[in-house]
């Protein structure tokens, strides 16, 4: 699959569509695959983080999740096609899913978030098989327990929201344990869906400034996104110094 390196992180050149068709040919293979979703974030974080850029570079599929990833690389000369938010990946998967006899598990967030996402999404395609779901705060000797109950539900496709780097490296960490096909970090989208957190209007994600909604409803996040403008600051260092 065509894919670009952004300081090491490998993203591939995908759009949704393509990205769709790649996760359903996932459940013909019997194996765990590993999707993951960089951004500028995510792509700074791995640059102190050298455990997190290994496992980024093992997953099977990384879109490109934010305007911050596009940018980059119009700016390299090696354009994306497209954005693949994470957050609309995981619905336009769920909404071919509702159709099909997938099962999908909801691993993460608070326990009042991921029981009303599983709801609010059981709401929208009725016939969904959402086979399990769990908070996301527990400890070592919980996650064994809940590691069983994903695999004694016999579901295909995980979707965890813990956060960035947290959900990677936990999915990376129990690759041989999990006997799922999909397994997906989805960051903070099971808020959007229990409608905790908004999405940022059309307009903001059209203009790629998604981050600016995000500093405005969450200001106290400005520290975690003071990468963003780092992150565009190295991308075009690097062109001036052709470093890429
Ligand atoms: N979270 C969790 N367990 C943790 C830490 C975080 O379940 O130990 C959840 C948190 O409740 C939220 C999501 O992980 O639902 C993280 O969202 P955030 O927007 O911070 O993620 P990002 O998309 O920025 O990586």
């Amino acid at each position: 699959m065509d894919k670009l390196y952004i300081f090491g992180v490998p993203i591939h050149r995908v759009t949704m569509i393509e990205a769709v068709e790649i996760l359903k040919g996932y459940l013909k293979e019997d194996r765990i695959h590993i999707v993951a979703t960089p951004n500028a974030e995510i792509i700074m974080m791995a640059q102190k983080d050298e455990e997190y850029k290994k496992i980024l570079n093992e997953t099977d599929l990384n879109v490109p999740d934010g305007s911050g990833v596009v940018f980059a690389s119009r700016v390299f000369n090696k354009p994306l096609k497209e954005r693949v938010a994470g957050f609309d990946l995981m619905m336009e998967f769920v909404k071919w899913a509702s159709h099909k006899d997938v099962s999908i598990y909801l691993l993460g967030a608070k326990p009042e978030v991921v029981e009303k996402a599983q709801s609010n999404l059981k709401n929208l395609y009725p016939s969904l098989k959402i086979v399990g779901f769990h908070h996301g705060y527990f400890n070592e000797k919980e996650e064994e327990n809940i590691i069983e109950d994903i695999n004694k539900r016999a579901a295909q496709v995980l979707f965890v929201a813990l956060g960035a780097p947290k959900q990677e490296k936990w999915i990376y960490k129990n690759k041989e344990k999990l006997k799922v096909k999909i397994a997906m970090g989805v960051g903070g989208s099971f808020d959007v869906i229990a409608g905790k957190a908004k999405r940022a209007p059309e307009i903001y994600r059209k203009l790629g400034l998604e981050w600016l909604y995000r500093l405005i409803q969450e200001p106290w996040r400005y520290k975690r996104m003071s990468a963003l403008p780092k992150f565009a600051f190295k991308v075009l260092l690097a062109r001036l110094k052709g470093d890429f």
